[in-house]
């Protein structure tokens, strides 16, 4: 047989589960998860390639009704998840009443394969997703519908069978032996990201941006250095604690979190720095990579 490759646009609203399910797929712990809404900012790409195919998973924002600038771009990178997909993959939540009338327009108008996934089933009884796919069946008729666990790793292979079925015959996009698109830098300002949700409450999250300043590779360690902008004073306080307290215990989990993904000792470096309001300054944005989202 010869070579498959396509892209697969994971699609659904906050909090479904579609970075997990993306990291179950790829077998890494690659997209950042947290019991959060609005994880993930950024498009970000997961590839998985054997002999026979390659999958470019792409991870999209939850699609909100932006209320501020970096949410608008948030937006766009959730909409743009439409127009570039050879399948789609759609995550909804098993115990969902209401269906999203915009996203499920926008299913129905698309003209490549459809998957919708039911996650979080590990919740809910077998009758009551038995009436939500036949629910689904009715106003996307054209889906295969799996019902699924992402956390337990239930029909992941199931789904991923299904995918592979639907992709077109193609040359790989990218090389084997890429796991993401994005940087190692990214990569390990992400996981600096989801440490701050866990860790903080309130505002916190959302007013805090990590960009990686150094990276360096040596033989036996990894060595990173990270800002964490806020958008103010009393921020850039509680992100520290009393005495450094907080800020060690961050930089703490946010190592043991790369040390598991880059399978390398690290040494971590991080600064708290204010910069007013960034979330509403279009400059800001775009030096932290909001532009090309
Ligand atoms: P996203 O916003 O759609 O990317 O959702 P995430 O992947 O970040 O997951 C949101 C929350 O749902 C996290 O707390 C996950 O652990 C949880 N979650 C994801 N999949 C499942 C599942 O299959 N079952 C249960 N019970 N929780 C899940
Ligand atoms: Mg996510």
């Amino acid at each position: 047989m010869s070579h498959r490759a396509g892209f697969v646009n994971i699609i659904g609203n906050p909090n479904v589960g579609k970075s997990t399910l993306m990291n179950a797929l790829l077998g890494e712990k690659l997209s950042i998860i947290t019991a959060k809404a609005q994880t993930t900012r950024h498009r970000i790409k997961g590839i998985l390639s054997t002999e026979e195919y390659q999958i470019v998973f792409s991870d999209t924002p939850g699609r909100i009704e932006p209320a501020y600038d970096l949410q608008k771009k948030m937006m766009v990178a959730a909409n743009s998840a439409f127009e570039d997909a050879d399948i789609l993959l759609y995550i909804i939540e098993a115990g969902t009443k209401k269906f999203d009338d915009e996203l499920i327009g926008n299913l129905q108008k698309a003209d490549v394969p459809l998957k919708v996934v039911i996650n979080k089933i590990d919740n809910f009884q077998q009758d009551e997703i038995a009436q939500m796919i036949s629910d689904l069946n009715q106003i996307l008729p054209t889906a295969e519908i799996i019902p699924a666990s992402a956390l337990h790793k239930f029909n992941v292979d199931t789904i991923l069978k299904s995918l592979v079925s639907a992709l077109p015959e193609s040359p790989p996009y990218y090389p084997k032996e890429d796991i993401t698109d994005r940087s190692q830098r990214f990569i390990a300002s992400e996981m600096i990201r989801e440490k701050i949700l866990e860790r903080y409450a309130k505002e916190i999250p959302y007013s805090s941006e990590v960009q990686v300043e150094a990276f360096k590779d040596e033989p036996k360690i990894l060595k990173i250095s990270a800002v964490i902008y806020v958008e103010r004073d009393s921020q850039k306080a509680i992100l520290i604690g009393k005495q450094g307290a907080a800020i060690k215990q961050l930089g703490i989990s946010s190592r043991q979190r790369m040390e598991l993904f880059f399978g390398k000792k690290i040494h971590l470096e991080l600064f708290v720095k204010v910069q007013k309001d960034w979330r509403t300054n279009e400059r800001d944005l775009k030096n932290f990579g909001y532009d090309n989202v």
